[in-house]
């Protein structure tokens, strides 16, 4: 497998998991306006959307700077358990050997950085073995936002009030208190730095405590977004959330800030569930508005 693009000196690996129609696009967008998408929808075929069906991706993103190979995000997993959303419940899907077709075995991941603690981003945190839900990446330090893990755990008094609370059921249990428990999980804070040259920034409202990572090398920059934009009509409407995003008002405002960011240091987007490229940048207008520029290299 070649790399998708390079940062600098950090070379960047897609891993596949999953791709397919998700939803039709007024069940995934909670601000949609049918007119604003069907003078748009020509270009988003047939990446983006087909079949009447908003097309999707679960994808993770590995970083391999030369001395250290990070994941971002883990997909959905294999073989478990989920009543909330059926269709990411009991996958069977190859990613491991994805995996070792870039070049890498499990037992060589550095660090996976979780964006947020949505089921399709901790998945392959863990896998069944032994008769229980095991590290994958036994060598890896696990980097998840502090504010997510005081939200999505059970336990906690903030799980009650998520709207996503029952879409996420079990997800927590099996993929992110494994990782606790084997004292592989770094809970962390707006800024952390990751690695040289890579820090995640909080950008809220998807979840309470999503967060960003930035990487730069040689004066190139990406941003490795994970939910903040679904999909390319977010970019031209930034007002407009997933239905999955739990403060409305807060992902919108995420949102813009991402826009403005990327576009003022020329950054890469790396979003987790877009189509071919998968990744892209995005340009500023007079009046404010913003552009996908989509580019694989
Ligand atoms: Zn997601």
């Amino acid at each position: 497998m070649e790399a998708a693009f390079n940062i600098g000196r950090y070379r960047v690996f897609r891993l596949e998991e999953w791709q397919g129609g998700f939803s039709p696009p007024e069940a995934l967008f909670a601000e949609y306006e049918d007119a604003a998408f069907a003078a748009q929808v020509a270009g988003f075929e047939p990446a983006f959307f087909r079949d009447g069906m908003i097309y999707g991706y679960l994808q993770s993103w590995l970083i391999d700077t030369g001395t250290e190979r990070i994941i971002v995000d883990t997909g959905a997993g294999n073989g478990k358990d989920r009543p909330g959303i059926p269709i990411f419940g009991n996958l069977a899907t190859p990613f491991l050997a994805e995996l070792e077709a870039a070049g890498f075995a499990a037992g060589d991941i550095d660090k996976v950085f979780c964006t947020h603690l949505h089921i399709d981003h901790v998945g392959w945190n863990t896998e069944w073995r032994e008769d229980s839900w095991l590290p994958t990446f036994p060598n890896a330090r696990y980097y998840f936002p502090r504010a997510d893990e005081a939200a999505w755990n059970p336990e906690k008094p903030l799980y009650a009030t998520l709207a996503g609370a029952g879409v996420n059921a079990n997800v927590f249990e099996d993929s992110v208190l494994p990782i606790i428990d084997a004292g592989l999980a770094e809970l962390i804070d707006d800024g952390a730095e990751i690695a040289p040259g890579m820090r995640a920034w909080t950008f809220p409202g998807h979840t309470p405590g999503h967060m960003v990572l930035e990487v730069e090398d040689q004066g190139q920059v990406a941003l490795f977004t994970g939910d903040i934009l679904h999909h390319p009509m977010q970019v031209l409407r930034p007002d407009w959330n997933s239905v999955y995003c739990e403060d409305r008002v807060q992902a919108a405002a995420s949102r813009r800030h991402l826009l403005e960011r990327a576009s003022a240091r020329g950054a890469r987007i790396v979003p987790a569930h877009f189509g071919a490229p998968h990744s892209l940048f995005v340009a500023r207008a007079d009046d404010g508005s913003y552009r996908p520029r989509f580019a694989s290299h």
